[in-house]
């Protein structure tokens, strides 16, 4: 990577370099185990001109995104997150029964069935047929495309402006972050709104959250170079709000340059945390390798002294980001038998790169281990919760990010 993808400046600065690992959602079946596995390297780097985070584009979109595993509506939370987002929208846009609402990457539908029940028209462009194909079935009109200014031009040739365009979760998904903005910009009225949630590059490196690092995240943003990234589209930033999904995102509320005005007082204090942080020169960037190389150490010091000692380590959970954590701690069966996970289609696969097999969640109570790895960390209050059961046998959680922590559960409160 030579270039920056949102300005072109050749200043890129390393920040962090966690090796080569395969793409993190590419778990492998029993047959795949003695066949070669391809990886790519996950570099981040900074541009100190306009302070995008970014790693290089190996994997395209296209190759991820096609056919895709992830149904959102399969998570309780992000269907209450996404309810709760329309109800407020709709109040804070006065967005009547004439609204027309576009949501880019809508998955099946999870957020716009709620557009759908209050009778605001509505159309989802989503890139996965598999996923777009679940969103009309449910009733949610939604074009299979992904976001370019040229699909932008013709959805608003054929539709209308949009009122309100959604983006969550995509933002950080999409190489060509000038072209994308650009279709945001044509779908939007020249009155409209666009809103945006992303994960904060703030949070990141505070929280060293290093393993949200993989593939399919190409660039990470502070609110500084989202408002340069939105620019790049003739949009301007007005407000923005401090989320605590995964681990601290924001959404962004973005309008035609022309008619933005002037941005909150919101936007401002963020930026002013944000150079407070050093996140605006490198300085804010510099520890931060250091400080990956310290839970990689503490974690793994923990595993071998618990190995050696003859107690057992589970882990708990097998999401996309556990995989940049245990390909970069180098964790493998020898270490860390298993993982268990929810998600019945994991279970019999292994995961990338580190091969360890992913088992139900119940091999957790019949194996009472001394202890157990959380990998979704972001989970950390539901799943004390959820985990306390291994209270009964003097189990443990381990947590690895912030830092290496080892909680005692308390034991499960007996109802009368
Ligand atoms: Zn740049």
């Amino acid at each position: 990577m030579t270039r920056c993808r949102l300005c072109g400046s050749a200043a890129l600065a390393s920040v962090v370099d966690l090796g080569a690992t395969p793409p993190c959602e590419s778990f492998l079946a029993a047959d795949q185990l003695d066949q070669p596995e391809p990886a790519y390297p996950l570099h981040l780097r900074v541009c100190t001109d306009c302070w995008l985070a970014q790693i290089p584009p190996l994997i395209t979109p296209e190759e991820t995104f096609t056919q895709y595993a992830y149904f959102s509506s399969y998570s309780t939370s992000w269907v209450e997150h996404a309810r709760t987002f329309v109800a407020d929208a709709v109040q804070r846009l006065a967005l009547g029964p004439d609204a027309f609402v576009v949501e880019v990457a809508s998955n099946d539908g999870y957020l716009l069935r709620h557009v759908v029940d209050r009778g605001i028209r509505c159309l989802g462009i989503e890139p996965s047929v598999n996923v777009g194909a679940a969103a009309r079935e449910a009733g949610v009109p939604t074009l299979t495309e992904f976001l370019s200014p040229d699909t932008g031009s013709r959805v608003r040739a054929e539709h209308g402006p949009a009122d309100l365009v959604v983006a969550n979760n995509v933002y950080a998904h999409i190489p060509d972050v000038v072209g994308f903005t650009q279709g945001l910009r044509a779908l939007v009225a020249d009155d409209g709104w666009v809103s945006i949630e992303v994960q904060h590059l703030l949070t990141l490196i505070e929280e060293n959250q290093y393993d949200t690092i993989y593939h399919e995240h190409f660039q990470y943003y502070t609110v500084a170079s989202a408002i340069r990234a939105l620019e790049s589209g003739g949009l301007a930033l007005v407000d923005v709000e401090l989320l605590p999904t995964h681990g601290g995102s924001v959404r962004l509320w973005a309008r035609p340059a022309e008619v933005a005005g002037d941005p909150s007082h919101r936007v401002a204090d963020v930026l002013a945390r944000e150079k407070a942080a050093g996140l605006l020169e490198l300085s804010g960037y510099s520890e931060f390798s250091a400080r990956v190389a310290t839970v990689r150490r503490d974690l793994l010091r923990f595993l071998i002294e618990a190995a050696e000692r003859g107690e057992t380590v589970v882990g708990y959970g097998a999401p996309g980001k556990g995989n940049t954590l245990l390909n970069h701690c180098g964790i493998r069966p020898d270490l860390l038998p298993y993982t268990v996970d929810r998600n019945p289609y994991k279970h019999g696969r292994f995961t990338p790169g580190t091969r360890i097999p992913i088992l139900p969640p119940e091999r957790i109570a019949a194996d009472r281990p001394d202890y157990v790895l959380v990998l979704p960390w972001n989970l950390r209050a539901e799943l004390v919760e959820q985990l306390s059961f291994i209270h009964d046998w003097g189990g443990r959680l381990v947590f690895p990010i912030p830092e290496l922590s080892i909680v005692e559960v308390a034991p499960k409160e007996v109802t009368a």
